[in-house]
């Protein structure tokens, strides 16, 4: 029996990355499992893959940046598999680069997905995730915000990534304040650098930067954070992880 059994997830960003991992972590401590992103064809291998392996998935294909698909996310992930007591807020971009030469565009995408993206999740989810910790057998819910080292530490060339990833550092102490009597606890992840899809989304020139900064460094793997947030949701009642900062060793800044 693992330690989640009879609980419900949802994880979005499940299609790659730090959220693929994330849900096949749950699921292999026996929650079920809602996996929501764009890619309905690499959600519906992850489902295929957690199914084998003896557990249970729903495909969500949400774009969440749109706010009714990231309500319906969460009401399908009620619907279907009856409750929900986790909420893993994962999706997200990095686009990098000095403000001066930036894309406006790139800037709209960041804080559509990373900021107002989450925070539709968040607020779906938050009625279901109260009523989790009264009703349910455990009696605690949980909402995990992925953000980043750089929702600690700005840095030139990161400027709005920064501000999407303080954004979320904000939001997730003030929503922790205010549910956390009700046994809700808001927790905040902050990856360095983890080798995932991520950084492939910039233009040639940023990629190489970022190349460059990370040269010779042995990166976090997306299960680095899965066991992070695995650990995090499977605290006994009376604990709360508020905070997770994990670089990889040879990560400086
Ligand atoms: P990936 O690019 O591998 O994963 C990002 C995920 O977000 C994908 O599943 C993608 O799915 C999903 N996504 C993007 N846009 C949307 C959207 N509009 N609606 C729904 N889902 C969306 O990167 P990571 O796994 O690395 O990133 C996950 C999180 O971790 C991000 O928030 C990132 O900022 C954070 N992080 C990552 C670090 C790293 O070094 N990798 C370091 C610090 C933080 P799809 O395209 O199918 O929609």
């Amino acid at each position: 029996m693992g330690t989640l059994d009879g609980t419900v997830a949802l994880v979005t960003g499940a299609s790659s990355g730090i959220g693929e991992a994330a849900a096949l972590a749950l699921a292999e401590r026996g929650a079920a499992v809602a996996v929501a992103a764009r890619r309905g064809d690499r959600l519906a291998d992850l489902a295929g893959r957690i199914t084998t392996a003896g557990g249970r998935a729903l495909v969500i294909e949400a774009d969440i940046t749109q706010r009714e698909q990231a309500e319906a996310a969460v009401s399908r992930t009620v619907q279907e598999l009856g409750r929900l007591d986790t909420l893993v807020n994962n999706a997200g971009v990095m686009l990098l680069g000095p403000v001066a030469d930036a894309p406006v565009e790139e800037w709209e995408r960041m804080v559509s997905i990373n900021v107002l993206g989450l925070l539709y999740c968040a607020k779906a989810a938050l009625p279901h995730l109260l009523t989790a910790a009264t009703e349910a057998p455990r009696q605690v819910a949980d909402m995990v915000n992925i953000s980043s080292v750089a929702g600690r530490v700005a840095r030139s060339g990161s400027g709005v990534y920064n501000a999407t990833k303080h954004a979320v550092g904000a939001f997730s102490e003030a929503l922790r304040q205010e549910v956390t009597g009700r046994f809700v606890r808001i927790s905040l992840v902050e990856p360095g650098a983890v080798a995932t899809e991520l950084a492939g989304h910039n233009r040639p020139e940023v990629r190489d930067t970022i190349a460059q900064r990370f040269e010779g460094v042995e990166r976090l793997q997306a299960e680095d954070i899965a066991d992070a947030i695995a650990y995090i949701v499977t605290r006994p009642r009376h604990a709360a992880i508020n905070e997770m900062l994990v670089r990889p060793t040879q990560q400086q800044g």
